[in-house]
């Protein structure tokens, strides 16, 4: 075998267009979303493997990638490759319906299930972090988070008794690979934001790709053209360059008139928050020189920060955590009040988990941006009585930068999944569409997580740290037949915090991929709808009857 290249001189790119290399679509599709997720223009730090969300890896090292890409074209259609935390560990006789590929991500035995451990397994090359869909090669960019933020922000505004956002201006921090999509998310509901990153490059890398309108390194200018937009009702976003640490104490000191506050710096893994007195250029060589140090003090800066933001609800601004674990690691830093703000998922999202709602995203195969538009129109006459989310697609549309492979998300819930994947099932097959498109989503979803400082805080029973739940969708998503099934721990609220499962199918236009399709995007949103069956949500036994979901003991 010949030695992998330098991994700075790579520039990995997926494969566009109808034909493959590989012996199925199952493997090729694996293999173009590995590398997608690796493309520069999606991924963080492509460099180091980086996908999103502080350290989220596609694959261990460039050698591991080197054999995933490998192994998925030698593959045989009834073959299943088993990847072990972002490494190809063997491959198995398996059959046609089963997933081409299973994935176990940065799991841990419960009493092991620390940062300080997962760090020396990693150290000694035996783990990474998948984050969600870094490891399980789903990730589509900033717009994966997009609708997820705009429909969030959009429920604050009706729970202010607003319409929409203008003449508010929200505050929040982390303007990165999912944070970024917060500045777009909130002028598209028509208000005004400040987004505070400690790094320049990442608030350039928004501004160049649309989701930011513009960025300064002066905080006073900054402030004075939110606050001429809020006054105005104006949709504007701004950001600026500084530690969010400093800025949210220094704007609450101020009085300067916030309605909103939230964050999404990397909070969940204290190496990946930067705090005050370091500078971003000592930042990763400081963290790996005393981990034990740097995680002390970022967490005393979180501390500060999350005070802060304790103040701004103090003074009636709506706040609440953008599910990064700040409130747990202030905790930890030591300020006592970190969770008197709510999670986003119990205040804002969990009715819509009862219906089996999530974050449903296709990416088309062929890399033609024509084919999204075309399963766009596709989606919006399947239905045209749900106005949200006609105007969403009509939006995203219209603004939304591809990055890497075509994609679209949009939230649908159980027992309308299925309606779309069979659709863009039969334009593959009648060359409408000029290639396959693969169907996944993002492991936050209504039935295959649970995170008790997210997705899963407050359950009406008090079921938030069970972990059956994910597992069983994982296991029913591979008996129905998906491409690739995931598994991973930690997530975006980090090491000890959260199991989650992930899906992807592939429509190939066969009938076979119609069969599987049928299966399994009624399957994987109905263990959501089953899971808050269970934890006791009227409306989730509600929809279980009106569209036939059977739970055995309700
Ligand atoms: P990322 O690592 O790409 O970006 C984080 C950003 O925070 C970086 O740009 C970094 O420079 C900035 N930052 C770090 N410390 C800072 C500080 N002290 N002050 C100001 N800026 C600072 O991560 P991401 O993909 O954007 O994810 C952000 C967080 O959101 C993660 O914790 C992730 O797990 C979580 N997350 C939440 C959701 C959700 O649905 N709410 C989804 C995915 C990820």
């Amino acid at each position: 075998t010949t030695a992998a290249p330098e991994p700075a001189a790579r520039a990995i790119r997926a494969p566009r267009g109808p034909a493959r290399t590989a012996k199925s679509w199952g493997a090729e599709a694996a293999k173009r979303m590995l590398m997608n997720n690796l493309d520069p223009e999606v991924a963080e730090h492509p460099e180091d493997l980086v996908v999103y969300g502080g350290t989220g890896r596609a694959a261990r090292s460039w050698a591991a990638y080197d054999a995933i890409v490998r192994t998925l074209d030698e593959l045989e259609p009834d073959e299943t490759l088993l990847v072990q935390s972002g490494k190809p560990v063997g491959v198995f006789r398996t059959h046609t319906w089963a997933p081409r590929v299973l994935i176990a991500n940065s799991n841990l035995v419960g009493d092991w299930a620390t940062w300080p451990e997962f760090r020396r397994l990693e150290q000694l090359g035996l783990t990474m972090y998948g984050q969600m869909t870094a490891g399980s090669w789903i990730y589509i960019g900033t717009q994966g988070i997009l609708q997820g933020t705009y429909e969030t922000f959009a429920a604050v505004a009706r729970s202010l008794g607003r319409d929409d956002l203008s003449g508010t201006l929200t505050l929040t921090g982390g303007c990165g690979g999912m944070g970024g999509a917060q500045p777009l998310a909130v002028t598209l509901n028509g208000g005004a934001v400040l987004i505070v990153d400690v790094d320049e490059s990442r608030l350039e890398r928004r501004v160049a790709h649309g989701y930011l309108d513009v960025h300064t390194t002066d905080l006073d200018a900054a402030v004075a053209r939110v606050i001429a937009a809020k006054d105005a009702g104006e949709a504007l976003s701004v950001g600026v360059v500084g530690n969010a640490a400093e800025v949210f104490p220094a704007l609450l000191a101020r009085g300067v008139p916030i309605d909103i506050v939230t964050d999404q710096t990397s909070a969940h893994d204290p190496l990946a928050y930067l705090p005050v007195g370091v500078s971003v250029d000592e930042w990763r060589a400081r963290a790996e020189a005393d981990p034990v140090d740097f995680t002390a003090r970022s967490r005393r800066s979180m501390a500060a920060q999350v005070a802060a933001m304790v103040g701004f609800q103090d003074a009636g601004a709506a706040v609440f955590d953008y599910g990064n674990s700040i409130r747990a690691e202030a905790e930890l830093g030591g300020f006592d009040r970190a969770f008197a703000f709510p999670g986003f998922v119990p205040a804002y999202i969990r009715p819509q988990f009862a219906e089996g709602r999530g974050p449903f995203r296709w990416v088309a195969l062929s890399g033609d941006p024509d084919d999204i538009r075309k399963t766009d129109e596709a989606v919006k006459a399947l239905f045209p009585e749900n106005a949200a989310l006609v105007r969403w697609l009509e939006k995203a549309g219209d603004t939304v930068h591809f990055e890497g492979l075509p994609a679209r998300i949009c939230w649908l819930g159980y027992q309308e999944r299925h309606l779309a994947g069979l659709r863009f099932n039969e334009m593959v097959a009648s060359g409408e569409l000029s290639a396959p498109i693969v169907i996944g989503r993002d492991h936050l979803d209504a039935g295959s997580v649970a995170s008790p400082y997210r997705e899963t805080e407050a359950m009406a029973d008090g079921s938030d740290a069970i972990a059956d739940w994910p597992l069983l969708n994982a296991l029913l998503n591979t008996a129905s037949g998906a491409s690739w099934v995931s598994i991973h721990h930690g997530g975006g609220v980090g090491i000890g915090r959260s199991i989650h499962a992930g899906q992807v199918i592939v429509a190939d236009g066969t009938p076979e991929a119609a069969e599987k399709l049928a299966r399994v995007l009624v399957n994987d949103p109905g263990t959501g709808v089953m899971r808050h069956v269970d934890a006791g949500y009227p409306r989730a036994a509600e929809v279980a009857r009106e569209r036939g979901l059977q739970v055995p003991m309700w």
